[in-house]
């Protein structure tokens, strides 16, 4: 159906026609050798955006992860990860294959990490237990309904990780710079690595960014042609990627006024689901849902599409191409689907 409305994720998101323009008339050069203008210009924005001195484009969200477990983790060592975070459950096992770092993970029910069970973790290590080689954060969470993280507690984290460093899974940092107000740059200060998608909310085409120090990101380029992302004329993609930078973050707003909406309508079928529509603050809707494939099937039939993210766990995602008349119809379709909801 052409008019579906999509709701499976933010990552469905059609590049703009300012995009599509900005992609026909990019400078370009090959990458490998570090001749690409706009990658270049691209990397420089996004360093600067979030206050780190050097910054790499990679093809994924998921390569910039691995990268920075390659580069600030080692073989045998521990990294410290929420256990729900993309880094741990939606990888494929990526860390072990990559990078050879055993995962400790700690509960993030509301999508942040106990700085105190952090400290248990590093002091651990002094009681014939690996060593804790990096901590890994995601703002916003995916799975708690895109919570962002509260600054109190990230700067407890930090200060209970000491000298080890942490990566910050940002995905969709800029959903939390919109949710809360704090700066991308703000949050970033609180970790070594930051790594940001412009392929989600942000609507460009590919590409994710991973930024930090200038020695971290050098051997972050080695690590990006080693897993085999190293790009040639990519300026055809950092060029869509920098107006996702530059001009797709103020819009952000929207996209959570119209999730919350639809958390409301969630809750009101629901009403013992276990939602509570005001922890739904960027643009993701999760909730627990008894038979999830015929709600589905249900949402589909009335032209909305949705999708899963772990067993009797539904997700919503608004963006940019779900419109006020989208979530209206998604609304209907929800207050009308016929199986029970909750856990
Ligand atoms: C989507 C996502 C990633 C991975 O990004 P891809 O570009 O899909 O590989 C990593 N972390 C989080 C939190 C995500 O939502």
């Amino acid at each position: 159906m052409a008019d579906q409305i999509d709701l499976r994720s933010d990552t469905v998101t059609q590049p703009t026609d300012a995009m599509r323009r900005a992609m026909a008339d990019a400078v370009v050069g090959d990458d490998d050798y570090g001749e690409d203008p706009t990658v270049r210009a691209l990397e420089e924005a996004f360093a600067e955006r979030v206050g780190k001195p050097a910054a790499l484009f990679v093809p994924s969200g998921t390569m910039a992860n691995q990268i920075a477990l390659r580069v600030l983790g080692s073989p045998g060592t521990t990294a410290v990860a929420g256990r729900r975070q993309h880094v741990v459950a939606y990888e494929y096992g990526a860390a072990a294959w990559n990078s050879g770092v055993q995962f400790h993970t700690l509960d993030d029910d509301d999508g942040m990490l106990d700085p105190a069970e952090v400290q248990w973790v590093r002091q651990a290590s002094q009681d014939h237990q690996p060593a804790v080689s990096l901590i890994s954060i995601e703002n916003t969470h995916m799975a708690a309904s895109g919570a962002p993280w509260s600054m109190p507690q990230l700067i407890a984290l930090a200060s209970a990780a000491g000298d080890v460093p942490i990566h910050l899974d940002g995905a969709r940092l800029f959903n939390a710079e919109a949710a809360t107000g704090v700066p991308a740059a703000a949050w970033a200060a609180h970790a070594t690595t930051v790594m940001c998608c412009l392929s989600k909310a942000l609507c460009a085409p590919v590409g994710s960014l991973l930024g930090g120090p200038e020695d971290v990101i050098t051997q972050g380029r080695l690590e990006r042609k080693r897993l085999g992302g190293g790009m040639r004329q990519a300026g055809v993609l950092a060029a869509p990627g920098l107006l996702a930078l530059t001009q797709m973050v103020e819009r952000l707003p929207e996209d959570h006024a119209r999730a919350s909406r639809l958390a409301e309508a969630v809750a009101r079928r629901w009403p013992d689901g276990g939602l509570d529509p005001s922890s739904v603050r960027t643009n993701i809707v999760t909730f627990a849902h008894a038979q999830p494939d015929k709600l589905l099937a249900h949402l589909e039939d009335h032209g909305v599409l949705a999708g899963t993210i772990a067993p009797r766990t539904v997700r919503l995602v608004t963006h940019r191409d779900v419109d006020d008349a989208g979530v209206e119809r998604a609304i209907t379709a929800l207050a009308g689907a016929p199986e029970s909801g909750g856990r």
